[in-house]
């Protein structure tokens, strides 16, 4: 069945641009630093003046390899620089420097989890390039004006195989690929400053046929809400246009964020000749088996590695762990818990449930909150000792809990929430209650068992809501069996 349609099952296939957190450009030693005034990180390097060279940044490479490493690929040894052909105000050379034959990183995948369960997403390939510089025609009247600041800044693209079915599988992704390369240091992330960018490749083909139908590409993406806006928009228009017996034209798409509709930009007539060569400013760089080695034993424990530590060290399900794991603030806080004395499932109901909508809602994050791992740790004991109801807890502290911190059991005492455990006090209530209604009690010695639900709400009404309600049900259908 497909997730739009019951004839047509939509393809995606993404390209996404990350800049590399290198201290300086790809090819020269200006700085790269996003928000400083235009035109001031530039060299007569990154402006093509003639006669400059390209000196090849090894920061670039590292970063490049230990995001390949991260994904499974295969790390490409011998690899060269192309030139890539077209002109553009903001691009200075009339070429841009990427890899076209050897991508330094060939194949891997990123895991997603959606409401359709967990899977990996091929890759094709991720690749090295310098960005380019920024034109930018709002500012005034009659002139547009260009900021070379970004030109050279390095780059990986990011190509994922045509391996995504649906808006929401496109969004888990790019999440994923988000979190994993701020992990990794390999790239901010920050979508709307824009060192992270998207492009949304789609089409739609008839439910069980294996042809790639023609795509339309939808560029820059600058939120991962967009991203799947125009996914589902983009498949739905494909699907009318197909449906009212027209084709689909293979085009490049914009997204409009007002409207949140995409409109054409142009049609794509023939394929671009980029007139692809080997730069031959640029020798090629090898990467060394030991240089890959280092890379990978420096790698931090991924989200894949937690999870599946999730699952065999703290016997979590599948789902609560993808969950757990896939942000590393979340996975530190589960931990700090569970060393704090907390039963590993009970953290994990506490951070998913509760704990999430409170953040969800907030718009925080699990960093910032005032429930520290310990305080939910003690917290939970309170629960698991009968000092206070589940319900008491969830609706009473716990509010007050993630607003100001302080210490559960304190809190409690002061609130005079902690409950009746007396056996002998609680004896006592539970005798006042019977002797009240011996009607009732006659009844339920006759077989009218669920008479009992009526006792334990007297004696807690009594009680003034604070008998633990287990050992009341317990006293009571003790005593009555007499
Ligand atoms: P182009 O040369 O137009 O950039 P590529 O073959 O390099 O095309 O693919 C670019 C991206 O588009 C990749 O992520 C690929 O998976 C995806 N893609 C290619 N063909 C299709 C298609 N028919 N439908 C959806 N995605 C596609
Ligand atoms: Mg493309």
């Amino acid at each position: 069945m497909g997730y739009y349609s019951d004839k047509y099952e939509a393809v995606i296939g993404l390209e996404v641009h990350a800049q590399l957190l290198t201290k300086t450009k790809l090819f020269c030693a200006d700085p790269v630093f996003f928000g400083a005034a235009p035109n001031t990180q530039i060299s007569p390097i990154s402006l093509a003046y003639p006669g400059t060279l390209p000196k090849l940044n090894e920061a670039a490479i590292e970063l490049a390899v230990r995001l390949g490493l991260a994904c499974g690929c295969e790390i490409e040894e011998r690899n060269y620089f192309a030139r890539k052909h077209y002109f553009y105000p903001d691009l200075p050379k009339g070429y841009q420097i990427s890899q076209h034959t050897t991508p330094i990183c060939k194949g891997g995948t990123v895991s997603i989890s959606t409401s359709a369960g967990e899977r990996d997403v091929q890759l094709n390939r991720i690749h090295l390039e310098e960005d380019a510089g920024k034109s930018i025609h709002d500012l005034y009247d009659d002139y547009s004006a260009i900021d070379y600041n970004r030109a050279g800044v390095p780059l990986v693209e990011i190509v994922t195989e045509p391996d995504m079915h649906n808006g929401e599988e496109a969004a888990a992704y790019l999440t994923e690929l988000r979190e994993l390369v701020r992990q990794l240091g390999v790239c901010d992330g920050n979508m709307e400053e824009g060192s992270l960018r998207c492009d949304a490749n789609i089409s739609i083909r008839p439910i069980g046929s294996k042809e790639l139908g023609t795509k339309a590409e939808v560029k820059n993406l600058n939120s991962i809400r967009f991203l799947k806006k125009a996914i589902d928009y983009e498949v739905q228009r494909m699907i009318d246009l197909v449906e009212s017996g027209e084709t689909v034209k293979q085009e490049t798409r914009s997204f409009d964020a007002a409207t949140e509709t995409t409109f054409s930009i142009r049609t794509k007539e023939d394929a671009n000749d980029y007139r692809y060569f080997n730069d031959p400013d640029l020798p090629a760089f090898v990467v060394m088996e030991d240089f890959k080695q280092r890379v990978k034993a420096a790698l931090p424990e991924l989200p894949k590695e937690r999870k599946t530590r999730l699952i065999q060290q703290y016997q979590l399900n599948v789902k609560d762990a993808t969950r757990l794991a896939s942000e590393k603030p979340w996975m530190d806080y589960f931990e700090a818990g569970v060393k704090a004395g907390a039963s590993p499932q009970q953290m994990a109901n506490w951070m998913l449930g509760l704990i999430r909508s409170y953040l969800n809602e907030q718009e925080a994050g699990i960093e910032n909150l005032s429930l520290t791992p310990l305080l939910l740790s003690q917290l939970i004991a309170l629960i698991e000792d009968g000092s206070v109801s589940h319900t008491v807890a969830v609706q009473q502290l716990f509010p007050l809990l993630v607003k100001d911190g302080g210490e559960p059991r304190a809190l409690a005492v002061s609130l005079n929430l902690i409950q009746e455990r007396n056996t002998d006090t609680l004896s006592q209530l539970v005798e006042e209650v019977l002797d009240r209604m011996p009607e009732k009690v006659q009844e339920y010695k006759k077989g009218k068992k669920g008479l009992i639900g009526l006792f334990v709400g007297e004696v807690m009404k009594l009680s003034k809501g604070k008998a633990d309600p287990k050992m009341l049900n317990q006293l009571i259908a003790d005593k009555l069996k007499s």
